[in-house]
């Protein structure tokens, strides 16, 4: 049995919260691999290690000095202190400020908090440090290199029992060193568990799993117990951040399930995520919601489109040229809409857009809404319970809010309903209410 550990930022946030991972990764001889994050915040207004070293690179870019690294330095040096190791912090860190000044690189200042706490846990826990650098690849796309960084993390950890990886970064195919989106030492983990073939992924964070709503806003919601990855998937790009909502990909593919555990109550049983084959989805029609703001709907109507050969095409090539993406795309018979996520546009594009389409494809009406709320109500049972949507709708329509746009995903996991953002709130409360209370 080989278990793969990721620890977030507030579990490796100062000495006190290490020594309760080591404690945790000692307690079970399956946990094997000990993947890091950088030091998070230990206390409300705290800042977290990779903040810091994104404002260090600033400084850096410009005014050529390390600026707030002073901050990062005495953060790592009061872990080690704590932790009563005799790691040469003090030289580690001259030698990371000098490169950092050296390579003026925003990714490879970003990713040295996962590195130093990378080299001290290991230090700590007399295992072996295994620098992502020199086994987590990206292709010339930025996207992950799959094949060469599972054969590269395989052979990096082949006869070592135990051992600490850095989480957040890899490098390109010239060994510079390239990041993540933030958050991403949840991919390095699953990275790793692939790599090695774990028989369990457990990602250990600071709350006990996934809820089914968003806490800020609904009342203590019901934890989930088990998820399938792709209500995980649906449920995380949403909105709900417990894991990045990249991290499954690699672990899907090699069936290895993923447990999400509370360092601070380990005994708290946690969330499981689980293929979907297998898995037995609970009773009640609906898992989880979550929820976004700030979607604009681009929304074209043109009689007998489906007939149109290219319509979608054309439009799409508006969106493409402009290097902006779209999030969904639910369309009727006459009707096509598409759903971007308004931090893709720059100011004034948007109107640039409509403009561009009724060029190319002569709609009988194109209309774009703004400030626009999407709130995805996700579950396997969905499909197998009747009346489901009406409930919803239902639900919506008693709390006197407007549904200004509806999408269901193609494999009724999943019903995506946008409302005015003011509207936001209310609608979680009312749909949460009517699924689970
Ligand atoms: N330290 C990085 C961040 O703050 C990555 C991570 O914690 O997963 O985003």
């Amino acid at each position: 049995m080989i278990k793969v550990c990721k620890f977030g930022g507030t579990s490796m946030a100062d000495g006190t919260n290490i020594r309760r991972v080591a404690e945790i990764f000692n307690s079970d001889p399956a946990r094997r691999y000990l993947v890091v994050s950088a030091p998070g915040k230990r206390f409300g207004g705290d800042a977290k290690i990779t903040d810091l070293l994104y404002e260090t690179h600033r400084s850096v870019a410009e005014r050529g000095e390390t600026g707030v690294f002073s901050k990062v330095r005495e953060r790592f040096c009061g872990i080690v202190r704590e932790l009563g190791i005799s790691l040469d912090i003090e030289g580690l860190l001259s030698e990371t400020e000098e490169s950092i000044l050296r390579e003026r690189s925003e990714e490879f200042t970003a990713s040295r908090g996962e590195y130093l706490i990378g080299r001290i846990t290991a230090e700590f826990l007399g295992i072996p440090f295994v620098d992502a650098r020199d086994c987590v690849r990206f292709g010339e796309d930025g996207k992950l290199d799959g094949e060469t960084t599972y054969a590269l993390c395989s052979a990096a950890l082949k006869g070592k029992k135990r051992a600490v990886i850095s989480g957040f970064y890899g490098a390109d195919a010239e060994g510079r060193v390239h990041t993540f989106s933030r958050g991403g030492s949840d991919v390095s983990g699953a990275i790793v568990a692939r790599a090695v073939g774990a028989d369990l992924y457990e990602n250990w964070t600071d709350v006990s799993g996934f809820l089914a709503c968003d806490p800020r806003i609904v009342d203590s919601p019901a934890h989930i117990d088990v998820l399938s990855y792709r209500e995980l998937r649906e449920l995380s790009y949403m909105g709900a951040n417990v894991l990045h909502s990249e991290s499954i990909f690699p672990v899907r593919e090699a069936n290895i399930p993923i447990l999400i555990k509370n360092t601070f109550r380990p005994s708290d049983e946690g969330t499981r995520i689980v293929p979907a084959a297998g898995y037995i989805p609970p009773a009640r029609p609906v898992t989880g919601i979550a929820g976004k703001k700030n979607f604009a709907v681009i929304f074209i109507e043109k009689s007998l489109m489906n007939s149109e050969i290219g319509f979608a095409r054309r439009i799409l090539s508006v969106l493409e040229e402009r290097g902006v993406s779209f999030e969904h795309m639910p369309s009727g018979i006459d009707t096509i809409s598409f759903v971007i996520d308004e931090a893709e546009l720059q100011e004034g594009m948007l109107a640039e857009i409509e403009r561009e389409i009724c060029k190319r494809v002569c709609p009988d009406q194109c209309k774009t809404l703004t400030d626009i709320s999407l709130i995805a109500v996700v579950g396997h049972g969905m499909s197998k319970n009747v009346g489901t949507s009406a409930r919803l709708f239902d639900a919506i329509a008693r709390a006197g809010v407007n549904v200004r746009m509806i999408d269901q995903g193609s494999s009724e996991l999943n019903i995506i309903v946008g409302v005015d953002n003011e509207n936001y709130e209310r609608t979680l409360r009312a749909v949460y209410d009517e699924f689970f209370r």
